[in-house]
């Protein structure tokens, strides 16, 4: 069941959002090589609770082992989503995908980003570019009347142009008090399908799209996904309502841009 949004609401999920993207800016000035994604971890949840927020990620449940265990994810290189903070130092030429989910004032903000660690090669910052880019396609894509599908071919066609795989197990959601809500928003898709985009709609949309194979696996942690070529991935993710017909993007890199990273 789809639940739409009233205008005070995407008001709400706006706040909830811009923490999340402020959360991100804090992470993206403490990324370098040494650094471990534990203490990013830390960062994330010491600044989320210090603005009256919860993390949402800490404690969620796993249909297939324990909750997840961090405040936010951290997927290096060749790990797509979900991967475990941990003690290992990132490392000059790494990439880091930091997803990260706040509750505030009973609704969900999510955005990912994938940052470089130092200086990494052309090819790695082209496979972000090239994300980052369908990311907004698809958000350009999001205006009321169009379809759920239509916002999966318009990341699809992009990344797939460049050569670049769409990872096909995981998918972008809808969200509002419930972190995932209906609809399912997948990165690949034909136009005109799916349901029909209107206004009040919240959706997370989030391409993890791969540098070889658009095929991934589970590690035994029961949570990180990596790819099964072992190439890197890369995620972006903004949370967008579509507001007066348009989207409207709730999230927001803008801080994190501003560092260069
Ligand atoms: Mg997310
Ligand atoms: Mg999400």
């Amino acid at each position: 069941m789809i639940f739409l949004k009233t205008e005070d609401e995407i008001e709400l999920m706006r706040k909830a959002n811009l923490l999340v993207g402020s959360t991100l800016a804090e992470i993206g000035k403490a990324i370098r090589p040494g650094v471990t994604t534990k203490q990013l971890d830390k960062i994330a949840e010491e600044f989320i609770r210090d603005h009256g927020a919860v993390p949402t990620f800490k404690g969620f449940p796993n249909p297939y082992g324990p909750e997840f265990p961090a405040s936010i994810c951290t997927s290096v290189n060749e790990q797509v989503v979900h991967g475990i903070p941990n003690d290992e130092p990132l490392r000059e030429g790494d990439i880091v995908s930091v997803d990260c989910g706040t509750l505030l004032e009973g609704f969900n903000g999510d955005s990912a980003y994938t940052f470089m660690v130092g200086e990494v090669s052309d090819e790695v910052k082209n496979l972000l570019r090239v994300t980052k880019e369908a990311l907004y396609k698809g958000i350009e894509t999001s205006f009321a009347g169009k379809r759920i599908g239509d916002i999966g071919y318009a990341v699809q066609q992009h990344c797939e142009g460049n050569g670049y795989g769409v990872v096909r197990e995981f998918v972008g959601h809808g969200i509002g008090k419930e972190m995932h809500e209906d609809p399912a928003v997948p990165n690949y898709g034909k136009r005109g399908d799916g349901k029909m985009i209107k206004n009040g709609l919240c959706i997370a949309i989030e391409p993890m799209i791969t540098m070889g194979t658009y095929e991934v696996f589970m590690l035994p942690d029961k949570w990180t996904i990596i790819t099964r070529d072992r190439k890197p991935a890369a995620h972006f993710e903004h949370t967008i309502a579509i507001h007066h017909g348009k989207p409207d993007i709730l999230s927001s890199f803008e801080e994190i841009e501003k560092l260069g990273v």
